[in-house]
C-alpha cells in the first residue's frame, strides 16, 4: 500500500454547520483515498508534501465538447448566431481522426488540470469518420478521450452521445453524418462495447430532442437505468429548440424528455436556459441536475437559465466549460451569482460555499463520482490547491478562502493538483505534459492547415 500525507496550509473542510477554512490541515492518502483528515496539526511534519494556499475538492467540469478548444480566438471575429458559431465548429469537428483527437484532447484536458480540474464529463459525439464510415475500432474516437484524460492524469467520465437527426424528422447533415449511428439500438450497442478504466466512467448523453427523435428517447434512457450510468441532455439552450419542439410535438422539450423517462437524479439537464414553470418543476420533482455553462452561455448569447429558481426547487446545479471559450471553475463559479445579480439587479443569491459545492460535491456525483469532491476520510484524494498570495489572491483573511476563490481567483493561481493521490500539478507545473501551450498550439495549428 502506498501513503502519502499531503499537510496544507489552508484547506476548505466539511462542517456540521456548512465548510470552513481549517488551518495546518494534515491529509492522509493510501491508494488513491483520503483516510484522514487532521485540522490544526501543527506545522508541515517531516516527510509530507507542502501544499501552500488553500486547499479545495478537485473541481468536475461537468460538460465538455475537448475539440470545441480550437475555435478559442477565431470566432469571435465579427457576429452572427448561435448557429452560423455551430457551422464553424463543424469544420474544425471535420477535420479530427483519432490520432489528432488523442492529441488535442491531452493538451485540453492538461489545461483543465492546470486550472484545478480533476474530473471532466465529455459530452462526445464525435464518433466516425467524416461521411459516417467506421473506424476499425467503431469506439476509437471515444477511447482516445479516455486515453488523453488518463495522460493529462484527470478522470473522464465518457457521455457517448446519441445523436441521430439534424432537426424534427430530418436527416442528419453532411457534417452531421459522423456523429449518427444511424438509429438508438445501434447507438446502445456501440456503447456497450466501450472499455471504462480506472480513472474513466462510461456515461450516456442524448444531444437534444432535435437530435434523437422521441420515439428512440426510452432507449437511451433504458440503457442509461440498465447500466446505473450518468445521462446527459443539452436542453433549450435556444429558443428556437422550444419553437420547433412544440411545432412538431405540441410539448416543450422538457415535457417530451420526462415523458420518455429521460429525466432522473442520474440525469443531468445542460444548460436549461428557456424552461416554463412546468418545465422547472419537472424538473425539480425529478431531482433532475442542471449543468449550467455560463461562460459559453454568454458567450453564444444563449440568455441567463434559472438557475436560482431551479435550484430553489430542488435541481442540484454543476458547472460545464462546454465550447471552451475559457476554461476556469473559479469563472463558471461566480458567473451564476455575477449573471444572476445582472438580471436581478439584487446581490447574494449563491454563497461562495455553495458554489464552490456545485463545482465539487455535486458536480462529480453528477458524473458518476460520488465519492469525489469532498475531503474526507473515505473519499478519492482528488484536490486543487490554489495560491492565496498571488496579485489576485492577497488582502483577505484565510478564513475567507471561499469567497477569495470564488470571486476573485482564476485558473492562473491553481498551484497544485492532486488526482488520486497523484501529484499532478506542482507548483503550477504539468508533472505529465511538459508544455501545454504548445501541445495546444501545435495540435490545433495542425487541424487548421
Ligand atoms: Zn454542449
Amino acid at each position: 500500500m502506498s501513503v502519502t500525507t499531503y499537510w496544507a496550509e489552508h484547506a476548505w473542510l466539511p462542517h456540521a454547520n456548512g465548510p470552513v477554512v481549517e488551518r495546518d490541515v494534515s491529509i492522509t492518502v493510501a491508494d488513491g483515498r483520503i483516510t484522514r483528515v487532521a485540522p490544526d496539526s501543527g506545522p508541515c511534519p517531516p516527510g509530507a508534501v507542502r501544499l501552500a494556499g488553500l486547499l479545495l475538492p478537485g473541481q468536475a467540469n461537468a460538460h465538455s465538447h475537448a475539440f470545441h478548444r480550437a475555435l478559442r480566438g477565431s470566432v469571435q471575429v465579427g457576429s452572427g448566431t448561435f448557429w452560423t458559431w455551430r457551422d464553424t465548429m463543424y469544420r474544425f469537428a471535420g477535420a479530427l481522426d483519432p490520432d489528432s483527437y488523442l492529441a488535442l484532447a491531452t493538451a485540453v484536458y492538461a489545461e483543465m488540470a492546470l486550472a484545478g480540474i480533476t474530473s471532466v464529463g465529455e459530452f462526445h459525439y464525435l464518433h466516425h469518420a467524416p461521411g459516417g464510415g467506421r473506424y476499425a475500432d467503431p469506439n476509437a474516437m471515444g477511447h482516445a478521450l479516455i486515453e488523453a484524460a488518463a495522460r493529462a492524469g484527470i478522470r473522464i467520465t465518457l457521455l457517448d452521445t446519441c445523436y441521430l437527426s439534424s432537426g424534427f424528422g430530418a436527416e442528419p447533415t453532411k457534417p452531421q453524418l459522423r456523429f449518427s449511428d444511424g438509429d438508438s439500438d445501434a447507438w446502445a450497442e456501440r456503447v456497450s462495447a466501450l472499455r471504462a478504466a480506472e480513472h474513466a466512467r462510461i456515461g450516456a448523453a442524448v444531444h437534444s430532442v432535435r437530435a434523437v427523435p422521441a420515439g428512440q428517447l426510452g432507449t437511451v434512457a433504458q440503457w442509461a437505468t440498465e447500466t446505473g450510468a450518468p445521462l446527459h441532455v443539452h436542453l433549450s439552450e435556444q429558443t428556437a429548440e422550444n419553437d420547433a419542439c412544440l411545432a412538431a410535438h405540441g410539448v416543450t422539450p422538457t415535457r417530451l424528455l420526462a415523458d420518455h423517462g429521460v429525466l432522473g437524479p442520474r440525469t443531468s439537464a445542460v444548460h436549461a436556459t428557456h424552461l416554463t414553470d412546468e418545465d422547472i418543476r419537472l424538473l425539480a420533482d425529478s431531482s433532475t441536475n442542471i449543468c449550467m455553462c455560463p461562460t459559453t452561455e454568454r458567450d453564444l448569447a444563449d440568455g441567463i437559465g434559472p438557475a436560482r429558481r431551479l435550484a430553489s426547487a430542488g435541481c442540484p446545479i454543476t458547472l460545464g466549460s462546454d465550447s471552451h471559450a475559457v476554461i476556469d471553475p473559479f469563472e463558471e463559479a461566480r458567473a451564476l451569482e455575477l449573471d444572476e445579480r445582472l438580471h436581478t439587479r439584487t446581490r447574494g443569491h449563491w454563497t461562495a460555499n455553495a458554489l464552490l459545492r456545485a463545482g465539487g460535491q455535486d458536480g462529480h456525483a453528477s458524473l458518476g463520482w460520488p465519492d469525489a469532491g469532498r475531503i474526507e476520510a473515505g473519499a478519492l484524494a482528488d484536490f486543487t490547491v490554489l495560491a492565496l498570495d498571488s496579485v489576485r489572491t492577497a488582502g483577505p483573511p484565510p478564513a475567507l478562502g471561499a469567497e477569495t476563490a470564488v470571486f476573485a481567483a482564476s485558473a492562473a493561481d491553481v498551484r497544485h493538483l492532486v488526482v488520486g493521490g497523484r501529484h499532478i500539478v506542482k507548483d503550477g507545473v504539468h508533472q505529465l505534459v511538459p508544455d501545454v501551450a504548445a501541445a495546444l498550439s501545435t495540435t490545433i495549428a495542425a487541424l487548421r492547415s
